[in-house]
């Protein structure tokens, strides 16, 4: 009998002692889900460390750009140009913004936008038309930057950020198009086409 009731007693401890096995095993894949979930939570909301990097980049160039027409503004309106100086305020208002844009872009994905030092930018032109032809070779540079900076959130793997810098690729078709166009209209232009340009470019909103 005593040997029955140890056998009992045993075969009982056992049964709970698999339960107990089985119970966590349960836990220990439920566990293991809920961190793949996480972890699939933080990669969507983290971007990677370089193109957070490549993004900061950008931020800064955005901001030398800004110089760039800020300068060029200053420029021609001691040349007497009050319209194209004005042009060239809005431009530098336009970069200004894109800049931003991409640091708010930064915030929400949690990651972390930063402005690092800002080069020289050239101070003055021989003429007008230099100023907007090197605009214009300047808008066309930016064209590649962006385009480099689709192919690191592709080659990262970050859907968001390349559907975000759609925008800044059709932006800088209409960069390209609009600087192109002045220096174009200015080649045409004599000493009055000029003047006449300069009202013009002055009415931008
Ligand atoms: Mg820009």
């Amino acid at each position: 009998l005593y040997r029955e009731k140890i056998g009992a007693l045993a075969e009982g401890e056992t049964l709970r002692l698999k339960l107990l096995i089985h119970k966590d095993a349960h836990l220990h894949k439920a566990v293991a889900e809920i961190r793949k979930d996480d972890e699939q939570e933080v990669k969507r909301i983290f971007m990677t460390e370089k193109l957070q990097i490549a993004l900061n980049e950008q931020i800064t160039a955005e901001l030398w750009s800004a110089n760039l027409y800020l300068s060029m503004s200053f420029f021609l309106k001691r040349e007497g140009f009050e319209g194209f100086s004005h042009w060239m305020r809005k431009q530098y208002q336009e970069e200004v913004k894109h800049a931003t844009a991409i640091a708010d872009y930064m915030t929400d994905r949690n990651a972390i936008p930063k402005i690092d030092k800002i080069d020289v930018v050239p101070q003055s032109w021989k003429s007008p038309l230099e100023a907007f032809e090197d605009a214009y070779k300047h808008e066309r540079h930016v064209t590649q930057l962006i385009d480099l900076l689709v192919k690191t959130a592709s080659d990262e793997k970050d859907n968001a950020t390349q559907d975000f810098l759609w925008g800044f690729v059709r932006e800088q078709v209409e960069e390209e198009a609009t600087t192109l166009h002045i220096v174009e209209k200015m080649r045409k232009a004599g000493e009055a086409g000029l003047f006449f340009m300069d009202n013009q470019l002055g009415e931008r909103n």
